[in-house]
């Protein structure tokens, strides 16, 4: 038989044939014959590697379907909207935090040009670290505030602005790894500043801090969060405002990496308590650095909020301009922060907040509504279950809340089916069944995870990848395996 590669047809002949000729209505000549190309050098490429007989290679409808699924492919985004129905609210790898309408309103309208850098009122040069700061210090009580790219940027500028060359205390069971490559020690060495450990991993007390600072050597104190874990049995740990009397009598600052940004009240949340920036100010920290988009609920941002002086010392360290925050993000920021002046529209406003506190019994009704909508596709059945904040918050507390869960003979595969169409479904399997957690699917959201489900459902089973083969990539893709 001869090499099937020779009965390749060529770019011209295909575009010569009038079947093209809708595909060159719809797109760009220039891209479909790239299109062309790319699907005769990938067919070029398996011919030789498979063997094959190339089958029907001579049909330019064959062609024709190749190059138009080629086109649409390239159109979709590599980022685009997934629907979350895992159940952990603010879930690392789908993005942490959902924007408020009016975040999204807010950056979209500074998204062309923007006061960014620029005093409307004297019409003079400005500067964007301004923008978010009465907002900041109303809300957390802190004299001065600074916003960057994120809590790590955050945490890094505050570690090289005031401990450059100098040693930083803290204690051996705050060496976190956050997760996505963020470690304590690690950040500390690239600030350059020397990391002093003192105590050990369950307790650390405050002579241990005493009697690193009475050396005389260190420039900071750093307390570090247990965002996500947590310590229990023979422990011990030394309070912020006993650290805060510390770092006076030493004179030196007391750092405080907080991670969660939580602004709200925790118990109106239904969560068990949770330092906040305005406790720990309050409690004595001279600067406090947090996240943007956990519980704060904002875009990706780091704040750190503290004195005038050392606020000041931050926005003059060169290493500031390589971590600036951009238009766009101080927007969404700012409309954000802005919800919070009352703390009712904040909670309903914020998606994040929202759907911490929805009632058991809406999620209860929102299970029912959509089980029976998908009944007419299969067999689901609504339970209980329990969701979770997520986003390296609150290890281990677990939220009550409601599912709809499909018995299916192959999960792995369905929930496969859910995560490759559009939009993507993202779910979860438990006990064999694909369970859908309506704490994190917005209403607005549920006729489209019917119809998602419906068709995935309807769709023969065959090509699915084996089953053994595809529980382990899934339970990776919803457990949060990047927790930050
Ligand atoms: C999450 C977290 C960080 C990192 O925050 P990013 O905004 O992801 O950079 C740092 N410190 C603590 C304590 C955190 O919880």
């Amino acid at each position: 038989m001869s090499d099937p590669r020779r009965r390749l047809p060529s770019v011209e002949s295909l575009l010569a044939n009038d079947v093209f000729e809708g595909l060159l209505e719809e797109y760009p000549r220039t891209r479909v014959v790239a299109a062309i190309r790319g699907e005769i050098d990938d067919v070029r490429t398996s011919l030789s590697q498979s063997g094959m007989d190339g089958g029907d290679l001579e049909t330019v409808s064959g062609w024709v379907d190749r190059v138009s699924a080629r086109l649409a492919r390239e159109d979709v985004p590599s980022l685009r909207r997934v629907i979350n129905a895992t159940g952990v609210v603010l879930h690392t790898n789908l993005g942490r935090a959902p924007l408020a309408a009016a975040a999204v309103r807010a950056m979209a309208a500074a998204s062309g040009y923007a006061n960014l850098e620029y005093d409307l009122g004297e019409g003079v040069r400005g500067s964007r670290y301004d923008h978010c700061v009465d907002l900041l210090r109303e809300r957390t009580g802190a004299a001065d505030a600074l916003v960057v790219n994120n809590c790590a940027a955050a945490l890094l500028l505050a570690l090289n602005t005031v401990a450059a060359g100098r040693g930083v205390v803290v204690s051996r069971g705050e060496l976190v790894e956050i997760g996505g490559g963020f470690r304590v020690p690690e950040i500390m060495e690239r600030s350059g500043a020397r990391l002093i450990e003192v105590g050990s991993t369950n307790r650390t007390r405050a002579q241990d801090y005493r009697a690193a600072l009475a050396t005389g050597g260190p420039a900071a104190l750093l307390k570090v969060h247990r965002s996500n874990f947590r310590i229990s049995g023979f422990t011990e740990d030394v309070a912020i405002g006993e650290l805060a009397a510390l770092a006076a009598e030493f004179g030196v600052p007391l750092i405080h990496d907080l991670g969660s940004g939580l602004m709200d009240d925790p118990g109106a949340l239904g969560l068990p308590d949770e330092p906040r920036p305005s406790t720990s100010l309050r409690d004595g920290s001279d600067l406090v650095v947090v996240s943007g988009d956990k519980l704060l609920g904002g875009p990706q941002a780091g704040l750190l909020l503290g004195s005038e002086e050392h606020i000041a010392a931050l926005r003059g360290n060169p290493m500031c301009r390589a971590l600036r925050v951009d238009k766009v993000t101080l927007a969404g920021l700012e409309a954000t922060l802005r919800l919070y002046r009352d703390p009712a529209t904040a909670r309903s406003a914020i998606p994040t907040l929202r759907m911490l506190s929805i009632p058991l019994d809406k999620l209860e009704e929102r299970a029912r509504s959509l089980a029976a909508a998908l009944e007419p596709a299969g067999p689901c059945h609504v339970a209980e279950g329990v969701s979770a904040v997520g986003g390296g918050t609150y290890p281990g507390v677990e939220l009550p809340s409601w599912t709809v869960r499909i018995p299916v003979r192959r999960a792995g595969a369905l929930l496969e089916r859910l995560r490759r169409g559009d939009p993507p479904v993202v779910a979860r399997v438990e006990d064999g069944e694909v369970v859908l957690d309506m704490r994190t699917i917005a209403p607005a959201e549920v006729e489209e995870v019917v119809r998602r489900v419906s068709s995935a459902l309807s769709q023969p089973d065959e090509s699915a990848p084996d089953e053994s083969a595809l529980s382990e990539a899934d339970e990776s893709d919803v457990s949060e395996s990047d927790e930050s």
